[in-house]
């Protein structure tokens, strides 16, 4: 009788928090939470089947369907797996399957790891891929063909190598479609870079972005994909899971890494510790392992109860996830004066660490997620990602909480704070403001930046405190007797500290650039400027002249500005409202649009068709030439978007950074591009335009390739481009190409061209 009532009280436990998440999208417990109460209801019906209510949960399985797709049909049904959450939970799930079997049966198995993505169902007919669907509810999933063929990993055609043919006459595979997180913050990166809100959770972003309704904004986002079952087919006989996954990686699909076979359960057990302290290290996101029994005709005959077959079974690792209480949040200031509010949490216990702090984003996301203070909220920690809010437990909630919002003044320099118009984040900005100061010159000689040893951040505050230096440039500049007077400074310590600031003046220009903290400016991006320019002179000198050209523009902007935003108009049309945030951001806005500088006057004219009435938008045309002009050396890098040309120009254009650059050159700091010594001059006086995937190099081989033999990379097509270099793929550069007349070339004519 008690059974029957606890199995009634998980029902409707489960009910209810199932409703949560997909009907309300506001669940009040965590994943692992409900995994916990999903398990215990399953061993309870496992055990007494009779309590088997037909409105139970265990009894259906999950639906991602959407109205917006047409449906496919799947050809079988796509099945869920049980889980496992220990060592008793497998050795119980064999004893179960050897019962149903003849007496002595031998299993044996393949552990593959449980993914964390989107399953996605992909036939191919006669080697080619026809149709593409999610999982859908198990029965029929949505069409999500055109989106599917946009993922790389994901052959269009099989087998990938003709030597391994024929495909089968039909084949059904099943996969896991995700981000890898080296892609996924990359995303990141590029929404920081463009102002965009980050995403939070790699697998609704993979989720949202499969299900986008134009698949250019599919193919836009790094998407990888995993296949790691055969669901139907015609024309192909398997006996066993090995072989299974031997066939679709002959065919040319990416299988998951890490899929091996052993001949006992207690093999795999053995496995089990290692496979999880590798977790954190995998390019990808898992949360736990797949048993399944490597006999197809044995899972076969094993059958299926409910939606799971008894054939395979998932092992849970301990959930990353874990609620808490929110009791505070505190504000950091950054060297570019940014403001990150930090969770306060009452310490909570996620997989192996106690965490009482938390990364909370930004504002504008604390707003949109709407965490208060005083919320439940709950917590991820993967890996060495800081841990970070997911979201709050709205259900919990007593009516105490209060809104997060950002300080009105900076709580160590006492300066208002200001949110740059367009910008997701709110700013210190006082360049002189002392967090940002100490967070600079932190970063400054930090490894990777200008890697002075010696220097840590006790240091610097003690020297920032003491008025020793006011900046980075005061580093070079430092004699050794107040350095003396420190405390724990020894004539020794002293020696070393100043031998490692004197062989930081001969850093290359790229750490140099990486060390001036620029917003969005890392390794990479510095390597891109100085490669294009010969100094940080070149890089004043370009981005005062881009500022003066930016002057002359707003001149020439503000009495159309100011004419359409008179009193009278105070109920502007939200088009006029873009068009005058275009006017005041001219470098983000309009420059990138015509950096080719062909018929500006008549696109301009169209962009900015609601100003037509207030003025004349022709005035607008030679100010904005000059512009592009001036940015060129910026522009055509490519990778360089335009909130990083912006950051860049902003920098060096200032007077107070130009006054650091200054102090620093005078005490012989190396401020020029080494000149590159280079392979041959056979490319010289040539400009090459790069597009679409290369087969065995990356763009920035290919680059460097075409650089180290005397030629040039530029980012748009022109009648002056000597050669396009032509990959998968290709963009709308190979169009422009043939509509120009500019010849396109492959990576192996590029490679006869230079002799490699
Ligand atoms: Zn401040």
């Amino acid at each position: 009788m008690e059974l029957e009532q606890r199995t009634r009280e998980l029902r409707e436990q489960l009910n209810y928090h199932i409703y949560r998440y997909n009907v309300l999208s506001d669940p009040i417990i965590t994943d692992a939470e409900y995994d916990r109460l999903y398990h215990e209801l399953r061993q309870l019906e496992e055990e007494h089947p009779e309590l088997i209510t037909l409105d139970s949960p265990t009894q259906r399985a999950g639906s991602d369907l959407s109205e917006d797709f047409p449906k496919i049909q799947h050809p079988v049904s796509v099945l869920s797996l049980a889980n496992a959450f220990s060592v008793e939970d497998l050795r119980s799930w064999e004893e179960r399957n050897q019962r149903l079997l003849p007496a002595d049966t031998d299993l044996d198995y393949v552990l593959e790891p449980k993914l964390d993505g989107l399953t996605v169902v992909i036939t191919y007919e006669n080697g080619i891929l026809t149709k593409a669907a999610t999982r859908g509810n198990g029965e029929v999933g949505d069409d999500v063909t055109a989106n599917i063929k946009t993922v790389r990993t994901i052959p269009l055609r099989i087998p990938v190598h003709r030597d391994k043919g024929p495909a089968p006459e039909r084949v059904s595979v099943r996969g896991e479609v995700l981000f890898f997180k080296k892609d996924f913050e990359a995303l990141n990166q590029r929404q920081e870079a463009e102002g965009l809100p980050l995403y939070v959770n790699a697998r609704n972003t993979a989720s949202g972005t499969l299900k986008q309704k134009d698949s250019r904004i599919t193919a836009s986002r790094p998407l990888s994909a995993f296949i790691y079952d055969v669901l139907d087919s015609v024309g192909l006989k398997l006996d066993t899971q090995q072989e299974m996954l031997d066939f679709l990686q002959d065919m040319g699909f990416h299988i998951p890494p890490q899929s091996n076979y052993y001949p006992t359960l207690s093999d795999i057990i053995q496995q089990l510790p290692t496979r999880e302290s590798l977790r954190d290290s995998l390019d990808y996101e898992i949360d736990g392992l797949v048993i399944k029994v490597n006999n197809l005709h044995l899972a076969n005959e094993l059958g299926v109860v409910g939606k799971d077959p008894r054939g395979a079974i998932a092992y849970k690792f301990p959930a990353q996830e874990a609620s808490t209480k929110l009791i505070g949040v505190t504000v950091n200031i950054g060297r570019t004066g940014k403001i990150t509010p930090t969770a306060q949490l009452e310490p909570v216990f996620i997989s192996g660490v106690t965490v009482v702090n938390a990364s909370l984003h930004n504002y504008d996301l604390i707003a949109s997620l709407d965490i208060r203070l005083g919320d439940t909220v709950i917590v991820k920690r993967s890996g060495d990602v800081i841990p970070y809010v997911i979201g709050p437990v709205t259900g919990s909630r007593t009516g105490s909480e209060t809104p997060i919002t950002p300080p009105e003044f900076c709580p160590f320099s006492g300066d208002p704070i200001i949110q740059p118009e367009g910008a997701v984040d709110y700013y210190c900005p006082n360049p002189r403001c002392p967090e940002r100061v100490f967070r600079k010159v932190e970063f400054f000689v930090s490894r990777g930046a200008m890697d002075i040893e010696g220097m840590g951040p006790q240091t610097v505050k003690t020297l920032i405190e003491k008025g020793i230096i006011t900046d980075e440039g005061d580093i070079f500049y430092l004699t050794p007797e107040p350095l003396l007077e420190l405390e724990k400074f020894a004539q020794k310590k002293v020696d070393n500290l100043l031998a490692s600031i004197e062989a930081a003046k001969h850093r290359p220009l790229a750490q140099l650039i990486t060390s001036l903290g620029i917003d969005g400016v890392g390794g990479t991006i510095a390597e891109l400027l100085a490669s294009e320019f010969q100094s940080i002179d070149e890089l004043i000198s370009t981005s005062e002249a881009v500022k003066q050209a930016a002057v002359a523009f707003r001149n020439a902007a503000s009495p159309l500005i100011e004419a359409a935003e008179n009193p009278g108009a105070n109920q502007l049309l939200a088009d006029t409202q873009r068009n005058i945030e275009r006017l005041r951001n001219p470098l983000i806005e309009l420059v990138p649009r015509y950096r080719d500088g062909q018929e500006i006057g008549s696109r301009l004219q169209r962009l900015l068709k609601s100003l037509e009435a207030y003025g004349a938008l022709d005035e607008l045309v030679a100010p904005l030439q000059a512009m592009i002009r001036a940015a060129q050396p910026l522009i055509r890098i490519e990778g360089l978007g335009p909130i990083l040309v912006h950051n860049i120009v902003d920098w060096f254009a200032d007077d107070f950074n130009q006054g650091i650059i200054a102090k620093m050159k005078q005490a012989g700091v190396n401020m020029e591009a080494e000149a590159r010594t280079l392979s041959s001059n056979k490319l010289e006086g040539m400009t090459f335009v790069l597009t679409g995937t290369l087969p065995s190099m990356t763009r920035e081989e290919a680059s460097a390739l075409i650089e180290n033999h005397g030629g040039k990379v530029t980012g748009s097509v022109s009648k002056k481009t000597s050669y396009v270099l032509v990959g998968d793929s290709p963009g709308s550069k190979a169009t422009k190409a043939a509509q120009l007349g500019v010849p396109t070339i492959s990576e192996n004519d590029l490679k006869a061209m230079v002799g490699v």
